[in-house]
Protein backbone atom coordinates (compact mmCIF):
# COMPACT_ATOMS: atom_id res chain seq x y z
CA UNK A 1 0.00 0.00 0.00
CA UNK A 2 1.27 3.28 -0.87
CA UNK A 3 0.42 6.61 1.00
CA UNK A 4 0.83 10.10 -0.83
CA UNK A 5 3.54 11.87 1.50
CA UNK A 6 1.69 15.57 1.09
CA UNK A 7 -1.83 14.10 1.74
CA UNK A 8 -3.34 13.75 5.12
CA UNK A 9 -3.88 10.24 5.68
CA UNK A 10 -7.44 9.36 6.74
CA UNK A 11 -7.86 5.68 5.96
CA UNK A 12 -11.19 4.14 5.42
CA UNK A 13 -12.07 0.60 7.23
CA UNK A 14 -12.81 -2.35 6.62
CA UNK A 15 -12.67 -1.31 2.70
CA UNK A 16 -8.53 -0.41 3.22
CA UNK A 17 -8.29 -3.90 4.58
CA UNK A 18 -10.64 -6.13 2.94
CA UNK A 19 -10.33 -4.63 -0.82
CA UNK A 20 -8.38 -6.61 -3.57
CA UNK A 21 -4.81 -5.19 -4.41
CA UNK A 22 -4.61 -3.53 -7.54
CA UNK A 23 -1.20 -2.00 -9.98
CA UNK A 24 -2.21 1.14 -10.50
CA UNK A 25 -1.78 2.46 -13.88
CA UNK A 26 -4.37 5.83 -14.83
CA UNK A 27 -5.19 8.59 -12.46
CA UNK A 28 -9.09 9.60 -12.72
CA UNK A 29 -10.32 13.01 -11.91
CA UNK A 30 -13.61 13.69 -10.45
CA UNK A 31 -16.00 15.97 -9.02
CA UNK A 32 -17.76 15.39 -6.07
CA UNK A 33 -20.90 18.18 -6.48
CA UNK A 34 -20.39 18.97 -3.15
CA UNK A 35 -18.53 21.98 -1.57
CA UNK A 36 -16.78 19.75 0.97
CA UNK A 37 -12.93 19.65 2.58
CA UNK A 38 -11.12 16.33 2.45
CA UNK A 39 -12.02 15.44 6.38
CA UNK A 40 -16.09 15.66 4.97
CA UNK A 41 -15.74 13.27 2.01
CA UNK A 42 -14.12 10.83 4.35
CA UNK A 43 -17.13 11.23 6.57
CA UNK A 44 -18.96 10.29 3.93
CA UNK A 45 -17.05 7.81 2.52
CA UNK A 46 -18.10 6.16 6.02
CA UNK A 47 -21.56 5.83 4.76
CA UNK A 48 -21.36 5.12 1.51
CA UNK A 49 -20.46 1.65 -0.23
CA UNK A 50 -18.51 3.29 -2.49
CA UNK A 51 -14.67 5.44 -2.56
CA UNK A 52 -12.24 7.21 -4.07
CA UNK A 53 -8.38 7.07 -3.20
CA UNK A 54 -8.05 10.68 -2.38
CA UNK A 55 -10.42 13.72 -1.83
CA UNK A 56 -9.38 17.41 -2.56
CA UNK A 57 -11.18 20.18 -1.08
CA UNK A 58 -11.70 24.12 -2.18
CA UNK A 59 -9.05 25.05 0.01
CA UNK A 60 -6.42 22.12 -1.41
CA UNK A 61 -6.69 20.32 1.53
CA UNK A 62 -5.76 16.38 0.19
CA UNK A 63 -6.72 13.51 1.93
CA UNK A 64 -5.90 9.94 1.42
CA UNK A 65 -8.48 7.22 2.44
CA UNK A 66 -7.19 4.05 0.61
CA UNK A 67 -3.43 3.07 -0.39
CA UNK A 68 -3.04 3.45 -4.14
CA UNK A 69 -2.04 -0.36 -4.35
CA UNK A 70 -5.39 -1.11 -2.76
CA UNK A 71 -8.86 -1.55 -5.17
CA UNK A 72 -10.96 2.24 -4.74
CA UNK A 73 -14.55 2.11 -5.91
CA UNK A 74 -15.18 5.46 -7.91
CA UNK A 75 -14.41 4.48 -11.73
CA UNK A 76 -16.55 1.69 -12.27
CA UNK A 77 -14.64 -1.11 -14.88
CA UNK A 78 -11.74 0.67 -14.15
CA UNK A 79 -11.35 0.05 -10.66
CA UNK A 80 -9.88 -3.04 -10.86
CA UNK A 81 -9.51 -5.02 -14.69
CA UNK A 82 -9.18 -8.46 -14.81
CA UNK A 83 -5.37 -7.93 -15.07
CA UNK A 84 -5.29 -6.46 -11.67
CA UNK A 85 -4.37 -2.78 -13.11
CA UNK A 86 -7.04 -0.14 -11.64
CA UNK A 87 -7.12 3.98 -11.74
CA UNK A 88 -6.38 6.05 -8.64
CA UNK A 89 -9.26 8.12 -8.14
CA UNK A 90 -9.96 11.78 -6.71
CA UNK A 91 -13.21 13.14 -5.70
CA UNK A 92 -13.32 17.01 -5.69
CA UNK A 93 -14.89 19.59 -3.83
CA UNK A 94 -17.11 21.41 -6.37
CA UNK A 95 -20.60 22.96 -6.50
CA UNK A 96 -23.56 20.85 -6.33
CA UNK A 97 -23.72 21.01 -10.37
CA UNK A 98 -20.04 21.03 -10.71
CA UNK A 99 -19.99 23.45 -13.01
CA UNK A 100 -17.75 25.56 -11.15
CA UNK A 101 -14.08 25.77 -12.39
CA UNK A 102 -11.00 24.07 -9.96
CA UNK A 103 -9.93 26.45 -7.51
CA UNK A 104 -5.98 27.65 -7.89
CA UNK A 105 -5.38 25.23 -4.68
CA UNK A 106 -6.90 22.40 -6.02
CA UNK A 107 -4.99 22.93 -9.48
CA UNK A 108 -2.14 22.75 -7.88
CA UNK A 109 -2.92 19.99 -5.71
CA UNK A 110 -3.62 17.97 -8.82
CA UNK A 111 -0.66 18.83 -10.84
CA UNK A 112 1.30 17.98 -7.49
CA UNK A 113 0.06 14.62 -6.38
CA UNK A 114 0.04 13.38 -10.73
CA UNK A 115 3.73 13.88 -10.67
CA UNK A 116 3.29 12.29 -7.50
CA UNK A 117 1.74 9.18 -9.27
CA UNK A 118 4.10 9.02 -12.03
CA UNK A 119 6.88 9.02 -10.01
CA UNK A 120 5.72 6.58 -7.48
CA UNK A 121 3.61 4.17 -9.85
CA UNK A 122 5.34 4.71 -13.31
CA UNK A 123 1.87 6.38 -14.77
CA UNK A 124 2.98 7.32 -17.97
CA UNK A 125 2.44 10.70 -18.68
CA UNK A 126 -0.13 10.67 -21.46
CA UNK A 127 -4.31 11.02 -21.57
CA UNK A 128 -5.69 7.64 -21.49
CA UNK A 129 -6.65 6.62 -25.22
CA UNK A 130 -8.80 4.09 -24.49
CA UNK A 131 -10.59 3.06 -21.20
CA UNK A 132 -7.86 0.66 -19.87
CA UNK A 133 -4.78 2.84 -21.56
CA UNK A 134 -2.51 3.69 -18.84
CA UNK A 135 -2.20 7.39 -18.77
CA UNK A 136 -4.23 10.31 -17.19
CA UNK A 137 -8.03 11.26 -17.61
CA UNK A 138 -11.06 12.62 -16.18
CA UNK A 139 -14.14 10.95 -15.41
CA UNK A 140 -16.46 11.27 -18.22
CA UNK A 141 -13.44 10.76 -20.81
CA UNK A 142 -14.61 6.84 -21.49
CA UNK A 143 -17.53 5.53 -20.77
CA UNK A 144 -16.47 1.98 -19.00
CA UNK A 145 -15.66 4.50 -16.37
CA UNK A 146 -18.68 5.31 -14.99
CA UNK A 147 -22.50 2.74 -15.09
CA UNK A 148 -24.53 4.67 -17.24
CA UNK A 149 -22.72 7.76 -18.05
CA UNK A 150 -21.94 11.12 -16.31
CA UNK A 151 -20.73 14.79 -16.72
CA UNK A 152 -18.42 15.06 -14.25
CA UNK A 153 -16.19 16.56 -13.62
CA UNK A 154 -18.13 19.36 -15.25
CA UNK A 155 -16.81 21.61 -19.02
CA UNK A 156 -14.93 24.17 -16.95
CA UNK A 157 -13.01 21.32 -15.45
CA UNK A 158 -12.48 19.57 -18.39
CA UNK A 159 -11.07 22.44 -20.08
CA UNK A 160 -8.43 23.06 -16.79
CA UNK A 161 -7.76 19.50 -17.07
CA UNK A 162 -6.79 19.71 -21.08
CA UNK A 163 -5.07 23.27 -20.57
CA UNK A 164 -3.38 23.10 -17.29
CA UNK A 165 -3.49 20.34 -14.69
CA UNK A 166 -1.92 17.56 -17.37
CA UNK A 167 0.23 19.91 -18.94
CA UNK A 168 1.25 20.99 -15.60
CA UNK A 169 1.88 17.65 -14.53
CA UNK A 170 3.96 16.58 -18.08
CA UNK A 171 5.62 20.02 -17.90
CA UNK A 172 6.79 19.31 -13.93
CA UNK A 173 7.48 15.83 -13.73
CA UNK A 174 9.64 16.37 -16.94
CA UNK A 175 11.39 18.43 -15.21
CA UNK A 176 14.85 19.67 -16.88
CA UNK A 177 15.93 16.30 -17.76
CA UNK A 178 13.54 15.98 -21.20
CA UNK A 179 14.19 17.93 -23.93
CA UNK A 180 10.77 19.62 -25.91
CA UNK A 181 10.51 17.95 -29.48
CA UNK A 182 10.77 20.09 -32.13
CA UNK A 183 7.28 21.72 -32.97
CA UNK A 184 5.43 21.42 -36.24
CA UNK A 185 5.36 25.39 -37.78
CA UNK A 186 1.64 25.66 -39.34
CA UNK A 187 0.95 28.40 -41.62
CA UNK A 188 -1.85 28.66 -43.84
CA UNK A 189 -3.00 31.68 -45.37
CA UNK A 190 -6.78 31.98 -46.78
CA UNK A 191 -8.21 34.97 -48.97
CA UNK A 192 -11.87 35.11 -48.82
CA UNK A 193 -13.94 34.07 -46.01
CA UNK A 194 -17.95 33.64 -45.11
CA UNK A 195 -20.32 36.70 -44.30
CA UNK A 196 -21.12 37.22 -41.28
CA UNK A 197 -24.99 37.45 -40.60
CA UNK A 198 -25.68 40.20 -37.60
CA UNK A 199 -25.62 38.05 -33.79
CA UNK A 200 -24.83 34.59 -35.50
CA UNK A 201 -21.39 32.68 -34.60
CA UNK A 202 -19.78 31.69 -37.85
CA UNK A 203 -17.14 28.87 -38.09
CA UNK A 204 -14.20 30.45 -39.54
CA UNK A 205 -12.16 27.50 -41.66
CA UNK A 206 -8.32 27.56 -42.30
CA UNK A 207 -7.33 26.01 -45.48
CA UNK A 208 -10.81 24.76 -46.70
CA UNK A 209 -10.95 22.66 -43.30
CA UNK A 210 -13.49 23.52 -40.63
CA UNK A 211 -10.69 22.42 -37.48
CA UNK A 212 -7.68 24.20 -37.02
CA UNK A 213 -5.70 21.28 -35.84
CA UNK A 214 -6.49 17.91 -34.83
CA UNK A 215 -5.25 15.95 -31.85
CA UNK A 216 -3.20 13.87 -30.08
CA UNK A 217 -1.39 16.97 -30.07
CA UNK A 218 -0.26 20.14 -27.76
CA UNK A 219 -0.19 23.40 -29.43
CA UNK A 220 -0.34 27.09 -29.57
CA UNK A 221 -2.33 28.53 -31.85
CA UNK A 222 -3.12 32.02 -33.63
CA UNK A 223 -5.95 32.65 -35.92
CA UNK A 224 -5.96 36.14 -37.68
CA UNK A 225 -8.97 37.48 -39.48
CA UNK A 226 -9.82 40.78 -41.52
CA UNK A 227 -13.16 41.88 -41.40
CA UNK A 228 -14.79 44.08 -43.23
CA UNK A 229 -18.39 46.02 -42.43
CA UNK A 230 -19.91 49.53 -40.55
CA UNK A 231 -18.01 51.62 -38.78
CA UNK A 232 -19.04 50.47 -35.07
CA UNK A 233 -19.67 46.91 -36.01
CA UNK A 234 -18.11 44.99 -32.68
CA UNK A 235 -16.57 41.39 -33.67
CA UNK A 236 -16.18 38.62 -31.10
CA UNK A 237 -14.12 35.06 -31.60
CA UNK A 238 -14.25 31.78 -29.53
CA UNK A 239 -12.66 28.47 -30.00
CA UNK A 240 -14.08 25.28 -29.21
CA UNK A 241 -12.88 21.78 -29.42
CA UNK A 242 -15.04 19.20 -31.36
CA UNK A 243 -15.09 15.57 -30.69
CA UNK A 244 -15.33 13.96 -33.60
CA UNK A 245 -16.92 10.67 -32.25
CA UNK A 246 -19.20 12.18 -29.75
CA UNK A 247 -19.37 15.88 -31.28
CA UNK A 248 -19.39 17.29 -27.69
CA UNK A 249 -18.28 20.73 -28.15
CA UNK A 250 -16.42 21.78 -25.14
CA UNK A 251 -16.69 25.99 -25.87
CA UNK A 252 -13.77 28.63 -24.50
CA UNK A 253 -15.05 32.32 -23.34
CA UNK A 254 -15.63 34.57 -26.48
CA UNK A 255 -13.25 37.10 -26.96
CA UNK A 256 -14.07 40.11 -27.53
CA UNK A 257 -11.93 41.65 -30.45
CA UNK A 258 -13.03 45.22 -30.73
CA UNK A 259 -15.06 47.22 -33.32
CA UNK A 260 -14.91 47.92 -37.43
CA UNK A 261 -13.11 51.34 -37.41
CA UNK A 262 -14.07 54.58 -39.61
CA UNK A 263 -12.38 52.52 -42.97
CA UNK A 264 -14.45 49.76 -42.51
CA UNK A 265 -11.83 47.13 -41.93
CA UNK A 266 -10.76 45.16 -38.59
CA UNK A 267 -7.89 42.90 -38.12
CA UNK A 268 -8.40 40.60 -35.29
CA UNK A 269 -5.86 38.30 -33.71
CA UNK A 270 -7.28 35.41 -31.23
CA UNK A 271 -4.43 32.95 -29.55
CA UNK A 272 -5.07 29.84 -27.77
CA UNK A 273 -2.69 27.40 -26.03
CA UNK A 274 -3.98 23.72 -25.53
CA UNK A 275 -4.11 20.02 -25.95
CA UNK A 276 -5.86 17.91 -28.13
CA UNK A 277 -7.13 14.16 -27.51
CA UNK A 278 -7.11 11.73 -30.34
CA UNK A 279 -10.19 12.55 -32.39
CA UNK A 280 -10.58 16.05 -31.15
CA UNK A 281 -10.23 19.55 -32.98
CA UNK A 282 -9.89 22.86 -32.32
CA UNK A 283 -12.15 25.26 -34.38
CA UNK A 284 -12.91 28.78 -34.01
CA UNK A 285 -16.02 30.70 -34.59
CA UNK A 286 -16.30 34.32 -35.50
CA UNK A 287 -19.76 36.36 -34.50
CA UNK A 288 -20.57 40.00 -35.83
CA UNK A 289 -22.81 42.17 -33.80
CA UNK A 290 -24.24 43.87 -37.32
CA UNK A 291 -23.75 41.95 -41.07
CA UNK A 292 -19.49 41.88 -42.07
CA UNK A 293 -17.62 40.18 -44.15
CA UNK A 294 -14.40 38.10 -43.00
CA UNK A 295 -11.87 38.63 -46.57
CA UNK A 296 -8.94 37.30 -45.15
CA UNK A 297 -7.84 34.10 -43.00
CA UNK A 298 -4.52 33.61 -41.60
CA UNK A 299 -3.68 30.57 -38.99
CA UNK A 300 -0.28 30.40 -37.37
CA UNK A 301 0.46 27.46 -34.85
CA UNK A 302 3.05 25.43 -33.03
CA UNK A 303 2.03 21.78 -33.01
CA UNK A 304 3.56 19.15 -30.47
CA UNK A 305 2.36 15.75 -31.04
CA UNK A 306 1.42 13.33 -28.37
ZN1 LIG B 1 -16.96 11.31 -11.27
Amino acid sequence: MAWCPFAQRLELQPESDQQPAIRPTQFILHSLAAPWTAQRIYEYWQTSSLESHFGLGYDGDLGQYIGTETRADANYQANRRPDGTGAVSIETASNLQHTDPWTDRQVEQLIRLGVWLHQRHGIPLRICRSASDPGYGYHRLHAAWSSGGTACPGDARVRQFKNVVFPGIVARASGQSQEDPMPTVINETQQGGPALEAGKYKQLAMANDAALLQGPCSYSATTYATVKGQAGTRITMRFYDYHLTTEHRSYDLPIDCGTIGANGILNVAVTRNGLLDTNEVLRVEILADRPATVTWRVLRALRWSS
